[in-house]
């Protein structure tokens, strides 16, 4: 058996299509596009990657994307006081604070400034106001990765009610939220963490898996039952020879990528889990382009929902 891929490029591609006549609307009635304040810290070089396909995609959809940089050295109140310029523009709509934030700003510097965003405008949906709607089950502005996740499943017609989905991580923008919107979608939720003595016995009672580890290759076949669908939210930079040489067997094309660039971008579940899953996302192409499909999607539903608020 070899596992359907889902293509998260195409359903980010239709996501984008559905959003581009909302845009449409917004921008002829407000005389304005949705706009995105982002603001990047340092020059942490995933994070230049990761932003700049941000204002990439925002831009090709036709909202306004504007990055607001600071330096490495900035102290937290700078990067405060940038937000609530941003909190009060009436024109900007969203606000994303990309993360990780520079260590020197303090263990809870992202907590800080992410409670000072204005829930309304919280695109990342990282506020306690917007976690604590999702938990209640009434969520405005849900986090981009396991929102994704869910318009994935739908789209690709994988059903989640009634079905075991075990979560393997539990972190506030990944684990907890996918876990939060699968037991609103009626799945029978198991949380894993690094605490949880046997992940492979609980994982293998799993109808669908979701992995956000961030360990490469983590989710190997002996942790997925026959037939399970297999989600990977892993993104992971490998330069370790040895860690690509248990992922890729010799002659896999993969490995002759990792030769030419010295390094290779794989998920957290192992290659060997395409023969016993039914259905799984590949990496790259899975997940990632869905998280910022959805930014846009939070983009134009915090500008709807603003916009119908001044009415
Ligand atoms: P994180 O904050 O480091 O959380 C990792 C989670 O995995 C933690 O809950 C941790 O448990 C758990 N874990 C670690 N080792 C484990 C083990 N041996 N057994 C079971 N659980 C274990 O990472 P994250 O921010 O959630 O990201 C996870 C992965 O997703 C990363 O590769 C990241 O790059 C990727 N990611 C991708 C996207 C996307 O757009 N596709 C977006 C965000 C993140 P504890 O809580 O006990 O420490």
């Amino acid at each position: 058996m070899s596992a359907r891929r889902l293509d998260g490029t195409r359903v980010a591609a239709a996501i984008r299509a559905d959003l581009a006549p909302r845009i449409a609307a917004f921008t002829a009635a407000r005389g304005r596009p949705p706009a995105l304040g982002l603001v990047l810290v340092g020059g942490d070089p995933a994070s230049e990657i990761y932003v700049r396909n941000k204002v990439r995609t925002a831009g090709e959809a036709g909202c306004r994307a504007d990055l607001h940089r600071l330096p490495e050295t900035a102290a937290l109140a700078d990067v405060l006081a940038v937000v609530e310029r941003l909190n009060g523009d009436d024109a900007v709509d969203g606000i994303l604070v990309q993360s990780p934030l520079p260590r020197a700003l303090g263990a809870d510097a992202e907590t800080q400034v992410f409670d000072a965003i204005d829930p309304a405008k919280d695109v990342d949906g990282f506020h306690a106001e917007n976690v604590g709607r999702l938990v209640q089950k009434r969520a405005r502005l849900v986090a981009c990765t396991p929102s994704g996740v869910i318009e994935l499943l739908d789209r690709e017609s994988v059903p989640i009610a009634g079905r075991h989905a075990v979560v393997i991580g539990r972190s506030d923008i990944v684990g907890k939220p996918m876990a939060l919107l699968l037991l609103h979608r009626d799945a029978t939720v198991t949380i894993c963490h690094s605490r949880t003595p046997d992940v492979a016995a609980i994982a293998r009672q799993a109808d669908l898996v979701v992995a956000g580890v961030g360990r490469p290759g983590f989710v190997t076949a002996a942790l997925v039952r026959p037939g399970a669908v297999v989600i990977d939210v892993g993104i992971n930079r490998v330069t370790d020879p040895a860690v690509v040489a248990g992922l890729f067997p010799e002659g896999h094309p993969r490995r002759q990528q990792f030769a030419a660039t010295g390094s290779l971008v794989v998920g957290d579940v192992h290659p060997d889990v395409e023969a016993v899953a039914a259905a799984l996302t590949p990496v790259p192409g899975g997940v990632g382009p869905l998280t910022i499909a959805m930014l846009l999607h939070n983009t134009v539903r915090a500008a709807e929902d603003r916009a119908a608020r001044r009415r």
